[in-house]
């Protein structure tokens, strides 16, 4: 007998939309592993990239799969998320929908709770046209750029002076920005020159290389505090560095960039290779949600958002990490992963009908900088560390944070063959690494214009199979025919006879 009964049907999951897959977005994902909950991470890159290593990429010593593992293969074994590629183009606070785009196909996917995690880009202060001879320091792009664009400068400098030229103009290096990354880029390009290539090249002395460190502000790491910033001053020039402090760039081209000084000097540094390494500029989507809400921006482009890291008038969304201006905290991995994961425990106490948590709290872990080989300043707490003994913290910090076993270890070998040795595993280049993304940015519509609008292509193999099985079938008639009226090879037989 047919029972009358409807199916019970399952309650629909809370949907919880998390974007970005870097610190915040991973560690706010992996935080709600067992929640009753239905997680999609949104990313417009499908890895998760561990920023403090990229200047490791650029200089040669590590791979970026090494600091850059699959999101999809790390969140696989965690049923309650899916991992969506796109890059987030609107967020609908009233309809509570999160729209991205990958090469010009759009996804709509809504939230009950959504962790905005979308971090920050390079900030140029209103000079973006610098962008294209000065990389910045954000992503695998920029690093396998900057990689190509250093080594080859070493390239193209021995073929100048293989034919008697002047190669100043390649072998000087400018990097902007007295920050840990500008520390450790100068650092690392002082070690490249003065250790890695010496023996490499017949026409150039590679130990003759200029690295230059500008900043703007008058000492090197300022929140580092003035004693540690001496500290690291004095180490970088004794590898060599030129540490240029108070200056500002006015102006940057291909070949070189333009510096004023604080008592009216200018200074024109012939440069070819030029890595910026000042400034961050919150990710766009910050503005999106201040427009929908009234939140405050910062000069940065970071929200204001309550103690508590939700949206004013919006406690079903939390922006957590580098998008954030909140009690002044600092732009590191520690403010999103703790961030992230007291949202994660928010959206879940909600969820379980629990009392609210008490308002977010960062616990500083401290900060560190490595400056060369063995050589590196750490702040923990009120203690200052310097040296080797810095250095040591550094190595195993890094790499409890570097994810995956795998990875791990491998970034050990490389590390052991750079450190120990003088070799660097990772200088391979290619002309696209270098040249392709300033050709892409050509493009009106970027990668985009490359491919079919959505459904063309299905549309154009519809003609072309319609057409195609039109001249199939006239070419089998014509077989038939020719069979069929015995003048198949006839013509040729009297063309044979003449
Ligand atoms: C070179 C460098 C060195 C650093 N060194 C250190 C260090 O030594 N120690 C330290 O603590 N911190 C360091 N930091 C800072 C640290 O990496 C950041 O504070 C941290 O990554 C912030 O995490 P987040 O989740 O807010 O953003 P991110 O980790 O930047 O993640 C943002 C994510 O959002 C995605 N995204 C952005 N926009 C969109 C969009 N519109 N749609 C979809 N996805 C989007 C990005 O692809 C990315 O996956 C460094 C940063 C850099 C750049």
């Amino acid at each position: 007998m047919a029972s009358s009964q409807q199916p019970t049907q399952r309650p629909r999951r809370h949907r919880v939309v998390v974007i970005g897959s870097g610190f915040g977005g991973l560690f706010g994902t992996k935080a709600l592993k067992r929640a009753d909950v239905d997680i999609t991470l949104v990313a417009r890159t499908g890895h998760h990239l561990f920023q403090p290593l990229l200047y490791q990429v650029a200089t040669g010593i590590l791979s970026q799969g090494e600091i850059a593992p699959s999101t999809r293969e790390i969140l696989s074994r965690q049923d309650n998320a899916t991992v969506l590629l796109g890059e987030v183009t609107a967020i609908d606070l009233e309809a509570q929908t999160v729209t991205s785009t990958v090469l010009g196909q759009d996804t709509v996917t809504a939230y009950d709770s959504l962790i905005v995690a979308a971090g920050a880009t390079q900030s140029y202060f209103g000079n973006d046209h610098f962008a294209e001879d000065a990389p910045g320091m954000k992503s695998i792009d920029d690093a396998l750029e900057l990689r190509g664009r250093i080594f080859g400068a070493f390239e193209l400098a021995e073929l100048g002076a293989s034919r008697g030229e002047n190669v100043d103009h390649l072998l000087t290096f400018v990097v902007v920005g007295a920050g840990p990354t500008g520390v450790e880029m100068a650092g690392q390009i002082a070690e490249l020159a003065n250790r890695t290539l010496k023996r490499d090249f017949r026409y150039i002395n590679t130990r003759n290389a200029r690295v230059v460190l500008l900043d703007a502000a008058p000492q090197v790491l300022p929140p580092f505090g003035q004693k540690l910033g001496e500290h690291t001053k004095k180490d970088l020039e004794k590898l060599g560095v030129e540490v240029v402090l108070g200056a500002m760039v006015t102006d940057l081209d291909e070949r070189g960039i333009d510096v004023a000084y604080k008592d009216g000097r200018t200074e024109r540094i012939v440069a070819v290779t030029k890595i910026w390494a000042a400034g961050v500029q919150a990710s766009p989507l910050g503005r999106t949600l201040a427009e929908q809400t009234g939140a405050p921006l910062d000069r940065a482009g970071r929200i204001g958002v309550n103690p508590d890291l939700t949206l004013p008038g919006h406690p079903e969304v939390f922006v957590v990490g580098d998008m954030i201006a909140l009690d002044n905290l600092p732009g590191v991995a520690q403010v999103a992963i703790q961030g992230a994961k007291y949202a994660a425990k928010a959206i879940e106490r909600r969820i379980e009908g629990k009392p609210p948590q008490r308002p977010f709290k960062y616990f500083d872990k401290g900060s560190m900088a490595t400056i060369s080989r063995f050589k590196a300043v750490a702040l923990i707490g009120k203690v200052r560390l310097t040296g080797f003994v810095a250095w040591l913290a550094w190595l195993g910090l890094h790499l409890v944070y570097i994810t995956g076993f795998k990875n791990q270890l491998t970034a050990l070998m490389h590390w052991f063959v750079s450190f120990l040795g003088r070799g660097r595993a990772e200088r391979t280049t290619t002309e696209q690494q270098i040249f392709a993304r300033a050709a892409l940015q050509r493009l009106k519509g970027g990668a985009a214009d490359l491919v079919s609008a959505p459904g063309a292509y299905d549309r154009a193999q519809e003609i072309l199979e319609v057409s195609r099985r039109a001249e199939l079938e006239e070419r089998a008639l014509e077989e038939v025919r020719l069979t069929d009226s015995g003048e198949r090879g006839s013509h040729l037989d009297r063309a044979d006879q003449r």
